[in-house]
């Protein structure tokens, strides 16, 4: 079965053709690096994680570029409001360089935890600012922009197809756009390219420009990275479904108006992570948890998170409660009870693979990447009559999509010297029922990087 997915752009399901055959250049939008990325956030991740793996399954080469956020992007997400990174500057006492390198630190740390593969090619958005200097002069040069006293705008009237991603009537995505209070611009739709830094604070990312002093809006990044590093492979940008009005709007409008060519083929968007009640995780709630604090404060494998993830399809919202959890930390806990047992069964012994099985499997994760029924094709894998040793060989060729690093369930960990010592005293602080030293150890074999489960069949550690 060949690979269909959601284009957002024609809103149907179609069948993915890349520009270039056997190679694919896929854009995420990544992290505005000013906070941690909340549990939403990454559910955004492991969905494009997802399709990525599913293009290789398939044998496609994949080009990926990631953006970091780290200048341009407003409270307001419509240039209004403060800069979020200078916000966050502020509100953690260190400079705005500092916490972009902090917060894009611990990003990568929780991809990795969460078994995301890391995109070809990272970039910052102040790592590409001549370029997007540059692509705001092509702009002018075509006449898209005018000037306002607080920064240069791309004319949206200017551009025919602006709603073409949206697919709401201009009229709607006005009235949307018109929360924000800039009597200067033309249509409330227009959006800043470049920015002016405020004439009575100094601000602490702040550039020249044929303009003026400032920094660059927060869209045109994503024109400038996915064009610079992709080229003409222009096949699959993503993101989550809150950038379909603004951002990716944004974008295609500034993109195809320098360029005069179309932008990506295909656009797809992750459905959100709510709160059980309805409510969205966002940063500025206070319902925003973190990898640290749902799961590695509380012992909890992170890949317990991925492994729940894969329980909804990527465009319906995702409830997040304390059973939807549990019940995923169980699933994962007899997934890999069972991959255990087959691996050991069969120890030595060369497995097949069931062509049969591995259609049904491919055709789940081709139809849209339809996670829930690929994990109902693993349960009927791992149930089915075929031998313990093809059941290994099955499990690992889908662990190439799923990313449970199934293939370690069986290996016994090489612990440091260190924790091996600390793991020791614990036990033994255990043994004598001495709680608040056994406590106080886990503690510190959890600052070394590995978690710390007591389970019925004794202490297990594994690294973080
Ligand atoms: P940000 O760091 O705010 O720029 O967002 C990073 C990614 O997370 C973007 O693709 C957003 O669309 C996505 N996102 C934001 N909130 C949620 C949420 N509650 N659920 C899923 N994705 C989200
Ligand atoms: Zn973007």
């Amino acid at each position: 079965m060949r690979l269909q997915l959601y284009n957002s752009l024609n809103r149907r399901k179609e069948e993915f053709i890349p520009i270039h055959q056997g190679q694919v250049g896929l854009y995420t939008c990544g992290p505005t690096v000013y906070n941690f990325a909340h549990l939403g956030n990454l559910r955004t991740y492991i969905f494009e994680d997802i399709l990525k793996r599913v293009l290789l399954y398939n044998g496609y080469r994949v080009q990926h570029v990631m953006n970091i956020t780290d200048v341009g992007h407003l409270t307001g997400d419509r240039d209004m409001g403060e800069d979020k990174m200078e916000k966050g500057a502020q509100r953690e006492g260190r400079s705005a360089w500092e916490i972009a390198e902090f917060y894009t630190r611990a990003f990568k740390d929780d991809i990795a935890r969460l078994n995301i593969l890391a995109p070809d090619i990272w970039v910052k958005a102040t790592d590409t600012i001549d370029d997007q200097i540059a692509l705001i002069r092509t702009l002018e040069e075509k006449g898209y922009t005018y000037q306002t006293r607080d920064g240069i705008y791309f004319d949206t009237s200017k551009f025919a197809d602006y709603t073409k991603l949206s697919h709401q009537d201009i009229e709607s995505l006005q009235e949307g756009a018109r929360v924000e209070k800039n009597p200067e611009k033309r249509n409330a739709t227009d959006f800043a390219l470049w920015k002016f830094s405020p004439g009575d604070v100094r601000r602490q990312m702040e550039w020249e420009s044929p303009w003026g002093i400032g920094f660059p809006g927060w869209h045109i990044e994503c024109s400038v990275m996915s064009m610079k590093f992709l080229g003409d492979q222009l096949d699959i940008h993503c993101g989550g479904t809150d950038h379909i009005d603004v951002h990716h709007t944004n974008e295609i409008a500034q993109s195809e108006a320098a360029t005069g060519k179309k932008f990506f083929n295909f656009w797809m968007h992750g459905a959100f992570l709510i709160i059980a009640g309805g409510k969205k995780m966002a940063k500025s709630e206070d319902n925003f948890l973190t990898l640290e604090n749902a799961f590695l404060k509380q012992n909890l494998n992170p890949l317990v998170y991925r492994f729940a993830a894969f329980q909804t399809h990527y465009r319906k919202p995702m409830e997040y409660s304390e059973e939807s959890l549990q019940a995923a930390r169980n699933g994962l806990q007899h997934l890999q009870n069972q991959v255990r047992q087959v691996t050991q069964n069969s120890a030595g012994q060369e497995g097949t693979i069931n062509e049969a099985l591995k259609n049904k499997f491919l055709e789940a994760i081709n139809d849209d990447l339809n996670m829930p029924r690929a994990m109902a094709v693993v349960q009927e894998m791992l149930k089915s009559s075929i031998r313990d040793a093809d059941k290994h060989a099955m499990i690992m060729n889908f662990d190439r999509v799923l990313g449970l690093g199934l293939d370690q369930v069986d290996k016994p960990q090489e612990l440091p010297a260190e924790v091996q010592k600390l793991v020791e005293e614990r036990a033994a602080a255990r043994a004598g029922k001495d709680w608040s030293a056994s406590d106080r150890l886990r503690d510190k074999i959890q600052e070394l990087g590995y978690l710390v489960q007591d389970t019925k069949e004794g202490m297990k550690v594994i690294k973080k």
